[in-house]
């Protein structure tokens, strides 16, 4: 497996709970993946960036350029970012190049704003938070044929299983 499957969503649609589930699942195959998640890489390879346009993009840019490093060694990576317009996902595309999977983890904003693990869209909720995305944040959805996982339909290990076969008819994966 060498590729790139790159997460997008709204919060608390269940990026990161399908990013590490995909990682657990690559790990029983014994394929060691990078991790990029957008929580942990705001501590450290984009700590000091918020959440304006400017931001979000370089945000967006250094966590595939990441990706592209990984990917050019042979580590397959599975990222999994907000990446909240169609624009973002092209650079981010376009950084990476042809071993792009873009994987959209769809879910209601209404379910998200219940889910709330973080307890953002409370504090949004309350004034206390600005541009959080799904919010007052813009989220643009993907065109129709990108890969779409339904977190509140399907369980995580379905979602999983859909990647996992994307990945198989790809040749990516055997
Ligand atoms: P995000 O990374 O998109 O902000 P998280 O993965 O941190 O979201 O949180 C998603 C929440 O939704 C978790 O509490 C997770 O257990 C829950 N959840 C329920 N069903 C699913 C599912 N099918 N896939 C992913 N997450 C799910």
């Amino acid at each position: 497996m060498s590729g790139v499957v790159w997460i997008f969503g709204l919060p608390c649609a269940g990026k990161t709970t399908i990013g590490d589930a995909l990682r657990d699942e690559f790990s029983r195959r014994s394929i060691t993946a990078l991790r990029l998640d957008g929580d942990q890489l705001r501590q450290g390879l984009c700590a000091g960036l918020g959440y304006s346009m400017e931001d979000r993009t370089e945000n967006i840019r250094r966590a595939a350029h990441a990706a592209r490093v990984a990917v050019t060694a042979g580590i397959p990576v599975i990222a999994s970012l907000i990446t909240p317009t169609q624009a973002l996902r092209r650079m981010a595309g376009e950084i990476i190049g042809e071993r792009f999977l873009p994987v959209f983890i769809d879910c209601p904003a209404s379910e998200c704003a219940r889910r709330d693990v973080k307890g953002l869209y409370a504090k949004a909720k309350a004034g206390q938070l600005t541009a959080l995305t799904g919010t007052d944040g813009a989220f643009e959805r993907p065109e129709p044929g990108v890969l779409t996982l339904q977190t509140n339909e399907h369980t995580v290990a379905q979602c999983v299983e859909q990647v996992m076969g994307e990945l198989v008819s790809r040749e990516w994966l055997r």
